[in-house]
């Protein structure tokens, strides 16, 4: 059991991480329900699968529980769902000192995140994330936020949850492919700040993946630590600090755009291809051995997870791609903040980097061979 601590004055919160957590979740939970009543927010998928012990938990502990169940996806971060979700709370009665439990994965945190910061003007609410994703990165930060026909998640708030209760076992029934995309966030950590601990996950990926309880412990803890530090330290990302969690964030998005933002290439996994290609660019620069790049994909093709634009299955030339990113939330007054490294466990963000120059990158990319 690891108890960390965001530091953010009077939003500061605790995040603990608890192998079989939710198996004693009334418990975990009981600060936060005054009323004797709680309200929860998850997914088709999730609730399937861990509603009913949960609920056998709170009634159990004498606590009345109503749930409202979204359609699982990235679809469901939308207006349409968004109002579904606030008239359910409304109908429930929901007053500004109830807290509302989000359990799921990043679909579900940003959605409920959102509307517990809307609704009465602001509630409190609770993250039980349930995907590695989510666990390593989304649940914690306070960033909501739903998508709209303009983009993705350009419509939200900052809003602080009052407790992340992290159950890694949760993942037993995450499927593969999403554990994987999870992990690209995990090594990200290792490439922003800490080379030994992406020496770590060389070594010790397999095991994360498979679902090793120490190693999946130590990898979400390591991430959680180094998420609240740097969210601690920045927490609107008003200076380049926050800004550094988006490694890999720039090119996966543009990644992402291209391809539809769904199941042909998940968010983790384009964010993973993005990290590759921003340790390749920035060995094109100059700014790190190629030999960092080389590494970095190597240990993602290791773990089964795409590296390269084909892999990735994306088409679309440096020009359109470039355009994808024109659109990116942290674009200021025509310049955009690319995150570049000097090395692994050495990322900075680069204000002068010529768009033109990354579209000519990706068209040489293009023209690799194999
Ligand atoms: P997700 O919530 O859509 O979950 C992925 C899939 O796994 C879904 O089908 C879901 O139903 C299923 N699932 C979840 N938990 C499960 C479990 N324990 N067992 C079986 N199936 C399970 O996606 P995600 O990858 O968790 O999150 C992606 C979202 O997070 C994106 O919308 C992204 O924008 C957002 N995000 C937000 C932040 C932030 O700081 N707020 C950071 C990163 C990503």
């Amino acid at each position: 059991m690891a108890r960390l601590n965001i530091a953010l004055g009077q939003r500061s919160y605790e995040i603990a991480v608890e192998a079989g957590a939710l198996d004693a979740v009334a418990q975990h939970i009981a600060p936060w329900t005054k009323r004797g009543r709680t309200l929860w927010v998850s997914d088709s998928n999730v609730a399937a699968r861990h509603w009913p012990r949960i609920a056998a938990q709170l009634e159990a502990a004498g606590l009345a529980a109503a749930l409202h169940i979204v359609p699982a996806g990235e679809q469901s971060k939308s207006w349409g769902e968004l109002a579904r979700l606030t008239d359910w709370l409304l109908g429930e009665g929901v007053e500004r000192s109830d807290t509302i439990f989000a359990l799921g994965g990043g679909m579900i945190g940003d959605l409920t995140g959102f509307a517990a910061s809307i609704v009465k003007r602001g509630c409190e609410f609770v993250q039980l994330p349930t995907t590695l994703l989510a666990q390593v990165d989304s649940s914690v930060g306070g960033k909501t936020a739903i998508n709209t026909a303009a983009g993705k998640n350009l419509v939200g708030a900052f809003h602080q949850p009052r407790f992340v209760l992290i159950d890694p076992q949760v993942l037993a029934t995450l499927p593969p492919r999403e554990m994987r995309a999870g992990y690209a966030e995990v090594v990200k950590y290792g490439l922003i700040d800490d080379a030994p601990f992406f020496d770590w996950c060389e070594a010790h990926g397999a095991e994360v993946l498979s679902g090793d309880p120490a190693a999946l412990g130590h990898a979400i803890v390591t991430s959680v630590a180094a998420k609240a530090r740097i969210v601690g330290e920045d927490e609107r990302e008003t200076k380049d600090r926050r800004a550094l969690l988006n490694l890999g964030h720039t090119f996966g998005h543009a990644l992402e755009a291209d391809t539809g933002f769904g199941e042909r290439l998940l968010h983790g996994e384009a964010v993973g291809v993005g990290m590759v290609l921003a340790l390749q660019y920035s060995a094109r620069r100059g700014l790190c051995a190629p030999q960092d790049a080389i590494r970095v994909a190597a240990h993602f093709k290791a773990c089964g997870m795409p590296v390269t634009l084909r892999e990735a299955g994306v088409t679309a030339d440096g020009a359109t791609l470039v355009d994808h990113m024109r659109h990116d939330k942290k674009m200021a007054g025509g310049n955009l903040p690319f995150l570049l490294a000097r090395g692994i466990g050495q990322t900075f963000v680069a204000h002068d980097v010529d768009l033109a120059d990354v579209a000519a990158f990706l068209d040489e990319l293009h023209a690799r061979p194999g």
